[in-house]
């Protein structure tokens, strides 16, 4: 809510960005799981530039701005988030292709959708994307998270990445300074992605689009479809699947209000219609408990909890 914010604050993003500055915008909009309560604002910058004065602003305040990409990996808290809530707008989609020696370099703004990347780049017959058939959300949000699935991930083919620092200015992260970990890049504190470049390599598009089809069919068999979710709640443990141990704990199927451990796929969570966050909350912490009681495995949360709870 946005009194909690100072009035200077939101009148001045207002006047940046008119009605793309949002106080109380609910975020259950913006996220895949449809849970979430309002942001104190949700502003939706159109411009590097934009992007740097709702920084700039926000740090004169000393307010925090967090971002939020396709909300697809994110439970955000029944309360809200507060602080500014910047979410890049479509002129951050835009996608440009470069020939380069046994392929191309393509540089994909943080907004694009990634998996539209992905088949447009087995279209042209490049590859490097074809694990990301079915990943939602966004180019950005892949890159923070090194999304990855079926033996791919962004660390493989992201080169170098576009951004604004926390002081509002445009910076490049490149070669030895771009380093990944499992599900997380190393990026600078506040860095906010603004495009990536990735390395793909020529191959026969006919072969790209049969492993595309593969990952497709892969995901259809193995995860729920239709229902509300932030695909796997918790991060593989070394050696084992996460969705392997709920599963052996005997916890498919069970509920908290309106969520549920998935019957399909015990590493998912789903939101039946009306969940709230804390019911998702409630089933992370019991699959936590009985996996530690029975296989002595702590299970780390792939999804980020966010905002207020
Ligand atoms: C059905 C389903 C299946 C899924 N399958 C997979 C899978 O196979 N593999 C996998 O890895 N994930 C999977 N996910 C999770 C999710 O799709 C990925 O993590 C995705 O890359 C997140 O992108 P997003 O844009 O939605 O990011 P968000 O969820 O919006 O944000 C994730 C994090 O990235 C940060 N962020 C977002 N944009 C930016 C930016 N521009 N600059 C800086 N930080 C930013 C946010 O602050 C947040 O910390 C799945 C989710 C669903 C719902």
């Amino acid at each position: 809510m946005s009194a909690a914010l100072p009035t200077a604050l939101v009148d001045a993003l207002r006047a940046t960005l008119g009605t793309r500055a949002r106080p109380g915008e609910p975020l259950a909009r913006h996220t895949s799981y449809r849970i979430g309560g309002p942001a104190d604002v949700l502003v939706l910058p159109a411009t590097v530039g934009e992007l740097g004065a709702v920084l700039r602003l926000a740090a004169a305040h000393g307010v925090r701005a967090i971002l939020l990409g396709g909300g697809s990996n994110v439970l955000v808290g029944d309360a809200g988030m507060r602080g500014v809530v910047v979410k890049l707008g479509r002129a951050f989609a835009a996608v440009s292709w470069t020939p380069h020696a046994g392929g191309a370099r393509v540089r994909a703004g943080a907004a694009a959708q990634l998996g539209r990347v992905a088949r447009a780049a087995v279209a042209r017959g490049l590859a490097g994307l074809e694990y990301a058939e079915g990943i939602p959300g966004t180019v950005g949000g892949a890159l923070f998270m090194n999304a990855g699935a079926y033996g791919g991930d962004l660390a493989r083919v992201a080169v170098a990445v576009d951004g604004v620092d926390a002081a509002g200015e445009p910076r490049t992260v490149a070669d030895g300074a771009l380093t990944f970990r499992y599900r997380r890049a190393e990026l600078p504190a506040g860095f906010v992605v603004t495009a990536v470049h990735f390395a793909l390599r020529a191959d026969d598009p006919a072969v790209l689009r049969a492993r595309m089809a593969e990952v497709r069919a892969h995901r259809l068999a193995a995860q729920p479809q239709g229902a509300p979710s932030a695909g796997s709640v918790f991060k593989n443990p070394a050696g084992d699947h996460a969705g392997r141990l709920i599963e052996q704990a005997g916890l498919k199927g069970s509920r908290a209000g309106r969520a549920r451990i998935s019957e399909r796929h015990a590493n998912f969570i789903v939101n039946e219609g009306g969940a709230r966050a804390c019911d998702v909350k409630a089933l992370m912490d019991v699959a936590q408990r009985v996996v530690w009681e029975r296989s002595g495995v702590w299970l780390e949360p792939e999804v980020q909890l966010v905002g207020s709870w």
